[in-house]
């Protein structure tokens, strides 16, 4: 599996990964905020298999798609704290492609690709 060699951060709105396989990943922080593989804010499953969703209020918190830092965690996994204070998102290197793979599939433009 490729292995990021470097996390920037570009604008304050975007981060940039650079993987040892050459290509790049760029995902808009709010993106990579609403991924986030946390059981808050992605939902714990029960037995059955379903998905509950935590309860939200509808608010937007300031800094929520802020990052203030990323942290290694070992040599799989980033872990992000953002400026609400949320920082139990972990994002391990299989998440991050499976996020990036999912982005493509979203945006199916190839005109979007960016120029950097
Ligand atoms: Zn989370």
């Amino acid at each position: 599996m490729p292995q990021p060699t470097g996390f920037k951060l570009i604008d304050g709105q975007d981060l940039r990964i650079s993987w040892n396989d050459g290509h790049i990943t760029r995902f808009a922080l709010q993106y990579f905020r609403d991924e986030c593989p946390c059981a808050g804010c992605q939902g714990e499953s029960d037995i059955f298999g379903e998905v509950k969703m935590p309860m939200q209020l509808p608010v937007m918190k300031p800094g929520k798609y802020e990052i203030k830092q990323l942290t290694p965690v070992g040599n799989y996994a980033v872990a992000a704290v953002w400026a609400d204070g949320h920082d139990s998102g972990i994002y391990s290197w299989e998440y991050l492609l499976e996020m990036e793979k999912r982005a493509d599939a979203a945006s199916s433009s190839p005109a979007d690709a960016p120029t950097t």
